[in-house]
Protein backbone atom coordinates (compact mmCIF):
# COMPACT_ATOMS: atom_id res chain seq x y z
CA UNK A 1 0.00 0.00 0.00
CA UNK A 2 1.09 3.68 -0.36
CA UNK A 3 3.48 5.41 2.32
CA UNK A 4 2.55 8.46 0.17
CA UNK A 5 -0.50 10.06 -1.60
CA UNK A 6 -0.85 13.23 -2.64
CA UNK A 7 -4.08 14.09 -3.72
CA UNK A 8 -5.41 16.67 -6.52
CA UNK A 9 -2.23 19.25 -5.58
CA UNK A 10 -3.20 22.64 -6.72
CA UNK A 11 -0.72 25.77 -6.14
CA UNK A 12 -0.52 29.60 -7.19
CA UNK A 13 2.28 32.09 -6.91
CA UNK A 14 1.23 35.66 -7.87
CA UNK A 15 0.74 35.59 -11.55
CA UNK A 16 1.45 31.41 -11.77
CA UNK A 17 -0.40 28.43 -11.74
CA UNK A 18 2.46 26.38 -10.49
CA UNK A 19 0.80 23.29 -9.63
CA UNK A 20 -2.78 22.13 -11.12
CA UNK A 21 -4.52 19.34 -9.68
CA UNK A 22 -1.16 17.08 -9.50
CA UNK A 23 -1.21 13.30 -7.75
CA UNK A 24 1.68 11.30 -6.74
CA UNK A 25 1.49 8.13 -4.97
CA UNK A 26 4.86 6.42 -4.17
CA UNK A 27 5.31 3.06 -2.36
CA UNK A 28 7.57 1.62 0.03
CA UNK A 29 11.12 0.05 -1.86
CA UNK A 30 9.75 2.43 -4.80
CA UNK A 31 12.21 5.03 -6.67
CA UNK A 32 9.37 7.39 -8.35
CA UNK A 33 11.25 9.85 -10.39
CA UNK A 34 9.32 13.55 -11.28
CA UNK A 35 11.37 14.89 -14.65
CA UNK A 36 10.16 18.26 -16.39
CA UNK A 37 11.87 21.15 -17.53
CA UNK A 38 12.81 23.90 -15.45
CA UNK A 39 9.46 25.68 -14.01
CA UNK A 40 7.29 22.29 -14.06
CA UNK A 41 6.21 22.46 -10.70
CA UNK A 42 8.67 19.67 -9.49
CA UNK A 43 10.50 21.79 -6.01
CA UNK A 44 7.12 23.05 -5.48
CA UNK A 45 5.49 19.62 -5.41
CA UNK A 46 8.47 19.06 -3.09
CA UNK A 47 8.35 22.03 -0.78
CA UNK A 48 4.56 21.16 -0.50
CA UNK A 49 5.31 18.05 0.87
CA UNK A 50 8.04 19.56 3.10
CA UNK A 51 5.96 21.61 4.71
CA UNK A 52 7.15 24.73 3.37
CA UNK A 53 4.34 26.03 1.08
CA UNK A 54 0.84 25.15 2.01
CA UNK A 55 -1.05 24.00 -0.95
CA UNK A 56 -4.36 25.92 -2.11
CA UNK A 57 -6.19 22.46 -3.12
CA UNK A 58 -5.89 18.71 -2.27
CA UNK A 59 -4.55 16.22 0.09
CA UNK A 60 -1.72 14.50 1.58
CA UNK A 61 -1.89 11.16 3.25
CA UNK A 62 0.71 9.35 4.75
CA UNK A 63 0.43 5.44 5.16
CA UNK A 64 -3.35 6.16 4.40
CA UNK A 65 -3.93 8.57 6.76
CA UNK A 66 -4.70 12.74 5.75
CA UNK A 67 -2.24 15.07 7.12
CA UNK A 68 -1.43 18.93 7.45
CA UNK A 69 2.73 19.55 7.47
CA UNK A 70 2.57 22.35 8.84
CA UNK A 71 6.67 22.86 8.35
CA UNK A 72 10.09 21.57 7.47
CA UNK A 73 10.10 19.90 11.25
CA UNK A 74 6.55 18.87 11.32
CA UNK A 75 7.62 16.88 7.70
CA UNK A 76 10.66 14.97 9.06
CA UNK A 77 8.59 14.29 12.47
CA UNK A 78 6.36 12.68 10.24
CA UNK A 79 9.21 10.52 8.51
CA UNK A 80 9.62 12.54 5.57
CA UNK A 81 13.56 13.66 5.00
CA UNK A 82 14.37 15.72 2.03
CA UNK A 83 17.94 16.13 0.61
CA UNK A 84 18.24 19.44 -1.46
CA UNK A 85 21.02 20.24 -3.38
CA UNK A 86 22.64 22.57 -2.15
CA UNK A 87 24.68 20.87 0.61
CA UNK A 88 24.19 21.70 4.21
CA UNK A 89 27.30 20.25 6.04
CA UNK A 90 30.23 21.90 8.12
CA UNK A 91 33.81 20.59 6.57
CA UNK A 92 35.52 20.80 9.46
CA UNK A 93 33.59 18.50 11.44
CA UNK A 94 33.97 14.84 11.05
CA UNK A 95 31.62 12.72 8.73
CA UNK A 96 29.76 10.98 11.55
CA UNK A 97 29.46 14.73 13.42
CA UNK A 98 27.81 15.81 10.26
CA UNK A 99 25.44 12.97 10.12
CA UNK A 100 24.37 13.48 13.89
CA UNK A 101 24.34 17.07 13.74
CA UNK A 102 20.44 17.09 13.27
CA UNK A 103 20.13 14.66 16.36
CA UNK A 104 22.83 16.86 18.62
CA UNK A 105 21.29 18.80 21.21
CA UNK A 106 23.78 21.51 21.72
CA UNK A 107 24.93 20.03 25.39
CA UNK A 108 25.42 16.41 25.19
CA UNK A 109 27.23 13.54 27.45
CA UNK A 110 30.16 11.71 26.36
CA UNK A 111 27.68 8.77 26.24
CA UNK A 112 25.29 9.82 24.04
CA UNK A 113 28.04 11.50 22.00
CA UNK A 114 29.35 8.11 21.44
CA UNK A 115 25.96 5.88 20.44
CA UNK A 116 25.20 9.07 18.48
CA UNK A 117 28.80 8.12 16.68
CA UNK A 118 28.36 4.65 16.64
CA UNK A 119 24.79 5.03 14.72
CA UNK A 120 26.41 7.24 12.28
CA UNK A 121 29.25 4.61 11.13
CA UNK A 122 25.92 1.86 11.10
CA UNK A 123 24.25 3.76 8.88
CA UNK A 124 27.44 4.82 6.24
CA UNK A 125 28.62 1.25 6.53
CA UNK A 126 25.02 0.16 5.40
CA UNK A 127 25.30 3.25 2.90
CA UNK A 128 28.44 3.14 1.45
CA UNK A 129 31.14 1.75 3.61
CA UNK A 130 34.00 3.48 1.76
CA UNK A 131 33.25 6.50 3.59
CA UNK A 132 34.89 6.82 7.00
CA UNK A 133 32.63 8.07 9.66
CA UNK A 134 35.90 9.68 11.64
CA UNK A 135 37.33 11.51 8.22
CA UNK A 136 36.94 15.20 8.07
CA UNK A 137 34.14 16.42 6.20
CA UNK A 138 36.33 18.56 3.86
CA UNK A 139 38.59 15.83 2.62
CA UNK A 140 35.60 13.86 0.73
CA UNK A 141 34.78 14.18 -3.38
CA UNK A 142 31.50 16.27 -4.14
CA UNK A 143 29.97 13.05 -4.58
CA UNK A 144 31.05 11.30 -1.00
CA UNK A 145 29.69 14.66 0.43
CA UNK A 146 26.25 14.24 -1.38
CA UNK A 147 26.05 10.97 -0.11
CA UNK A 148 26.85 12.04 3.67
CA UNK A 149 24.14 14.44 3.08
CA UNK A 150 21.54 11.34 2.22
CA UNK A 151 23.48 9.73 4.98
CA UNK A 152 22.11 12.86 7.50
CA UNK A 153 18.40 11.93 6.11
CA UNK A 154 18.61 8.31 6.19
CA UNK A 155 20.03 8.62 9.65
CA UNK A 156 16.34 10.29 10.86
CA UNK A 157 15.06 6.64 9.60
CA UNK A 158 12.28 8.43 7.29
CA UNK A 159 9.52 6.66 5.28
CA UNK A 160 10.13 8.63 2.73
CA UNK A 161 13.46 10.55 1.04
CA UNK A 162 13.25 13.43 -1.47
CA UNK A 163 16.67 13.55 -3.65
CA UNK A 164 15.54 17.08 -5.84
CA UNK A 165 18.58 16.98 -8.47
CA UNK A 166 21.26 15.05 -6.21
CA UNK A 167 23.57 14.47 -9.14
CA UNK A 168 23.65 17.85 -10.90
CA UNK A 169 26.60 18.79 -9.61
CA UNK A 170 27.96 14.80 -10.44
CA UNK A 171 30.12 13.45 -13.45
CA UNK A 172 27.98 10.20 -14.52
CA UNK A 173 30.71 8.44 -13.37
CA UNK A 174 30.93 10.42 -9.61
CA UNK A 175 27.13 9.35 -10.14
CA UNK A 176 27.83 5.51 -9.53
CA UNK A 177 28.40 5.35 -5.92
CA UNK A 178 25.64 7.83 -5.51
CA UNK A 179 22.77 5.28 -7.20
CA UNK A 180 24.18 2.33 -5.68
CA UNK A 181 22.95 4.15 -2.29
CA UNK A 182 19.35 5.03 -3.38
CA UNK A 183 19.16 0.89 -4.46
CA UNK A 184 20.26 0.31 -1.10
CA UNK A 185 17.66 2.63 0.41
CA UNK A 186 15.31 1.22 -1.47
CA UNK A 187 16.09 -2.39 -0.50
CA UNK A 188 15.33 -1.15 2.77
CA UNK A 189 11.86 -0.12 2.07
CA UNK A 190 12.21 3.52 1.77
CA UNK A 191 9.84 4.97 -0.90
CA UNK A 192 11.92 7.05 -2.23
CA UNK A 193 10.95 10.42 -4.60
CA UNK A 194 14.10 11.38 -7.05
CA UNK A 195 14.14 14.79 -8.34
CA UNK A 196 16.38 14.76 -12.16
CA UNK A 197 16.91 16.06 -15.62
CA UNK A 198 19.16 13.68 -16.49
CA UNK A 199 16.83 11.36 -18.45
CA UNK A 200 18.82 8.02 -18.64
CA UNK A 201 19.69 7.89 -14.78
CA UNK A 202 16.10 8.01 -14.43
CA UNK A 203 15.22 5.44 -16.72
CA UNK A 204 18.44 3.62 -15.19
CA UNK A 205 17.01 4.24 -11.50
CA UNK A 206 12.88 4.60 -10.98
CA UNK A 207 11.17 2.12 -10.82
CA UNK A 208 7.94 4.95 -12.01
CA UNK A 209 7.76 7.93 -13.78
CA UNK A 210 6.38 11.03 -13.27
CA UNK A 211 5.95 14.08 -15.92
CA UNK A 212 5.17 17.05 -15.10
CA UNK A 213 4.43 20.55 -17.52
CA UNK A 214 3.70 23.62 -16.74
CA UNK A 215 2.46 22.55 -13.50
CA UNK A 216 0.31 19.71 -15.08
CA UNK A 217 0.91 15.68 -14.31
CA UNK A 218 1.20 14.86 -17.90
CA UNK A 219 1.64 11.37 -17.49
CA UNK A 220 2.66 8.83 -14.26
CA UNK A 221 3.61 5.28 -15.61
CA UNK A 222 6.47 2.58 -15.00
CA UNK A 223 9.67 3.54 -16.68
CA UNK A 224 9.77 -0.52 -18.13
CA UNK A 225 9.46 0.40 -21.78
CA UNK A 226 9.97 3.95 -21.51
CA UNK A 227 12.66 5.58 -23.53
CA UNK A 228 14.44 8.93 -22.90
CA UNK A 229 12.78 10.27 -26.34
CA UNK A 230 9.35 9.52 -25.55
CA UNK A 231 10.15 11.18 -21.70
CA UNK A 232 11.28 13.94 -23.78
CA UNK A 233 8.19 13.97 -25.86
CA UNK A 234 6.08 14.27 -22.76
CA UNK A 235 8.42 17.23 -20.98
CA UNK A 236 8.59 19.35 -23.96
CA UNK A 237 4.86 18.73 -25.33
CA UNK A 238 5.98 18.07 -28.72
CA UNK A 239 8.06 15.82 -31.34
CA UNK A 240 11.74 16.52 -30.64
CA UNK A 241 13.45 13.20 -32.84
CA UNK A 242 15.06 15.55 -34.74
CA UNK A 243 16.44 17.06 -32.66
CA UNK A 244 17.23 14.33 -30.18
CA UNK A 245 17.00 11.29 -32.72
P1 LIG B 1 10.96 23.20 -11.08
O1 LIG B 1 11.46 22.73 -9.76
O2 LIG B 1 10.24 22.14 -11.86
O3 LIG B 1 12.04 23.86 -11.91
P2 LIG B 1 9.47 25.11 -9.51
O4 LIG B 1 8.53 24.30 -8.70
O5 LIG B 1 10.69 25.64 -8.85
O6 LIG B 1 9.84 24.34 -10.85
O7 LIG B 1 8.67 26.37 -10.10
C1 LIG B 1 7.39 26.25 -10.71
C2 LIG B 1 6.89 27.64 -11.09
O8 LIG B 1 6.52 28.35 -9.89
C3 LIG B 1 7.93 28.50 -11.78
O9 LIG B 1 7.27 29.31 -12.74
C4 LIG B 1 8.50 29.32 -10.65
O10 LIG B 1 8.98 30.55 -11.15
C5 LIG B 1 7.28 29.53 -9.76
N1 LIG B 1 7.61 29.67 -8.34
C6 LIG B 1 8.20 28.74 -7.55
N2 LIG B 1 8.32 29.18 -6.30
C7 LIG B 1 7.82 30.45 -6.29
C8 LIG B 1 7.65 31.46 -5.28
N3 LIG B 1 8.04 31.23 -4.02
N4 LIG B 1 7.09 32.63 -5.65
C9 LIG B 1 6.70 32.85 -6.90
N5 LIG B 1 6.81 31.96 -7.90
C10 LIG B 1 7.36 30.77 -7.61
MG1 LIG C 1 13.81 24.99 -11.12
MG1 LIG D 1 13.42 22.59 -8.96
Amino acid sequence: SAVLEMRGISKSFPGIRALSDVDLVVDAGEVHAIVGENGAGKSTLMKILAGVYQPDEGAILLGGAPVRITGPIDARKRGIGMVYQELNLVPDLTVAENITLGATPARFGLVQRRRLHEEAAAVLDALDARISPTALLGSLTVSQQQIVEIAKAYAQRPSIIVLDEPTSSLSEHESQALFQVVRRMREDGIAIIYISHRLREVLDLADRVTVLRDGRQIETRDSAGLTAGEMIRLMVGRDLTDVFP
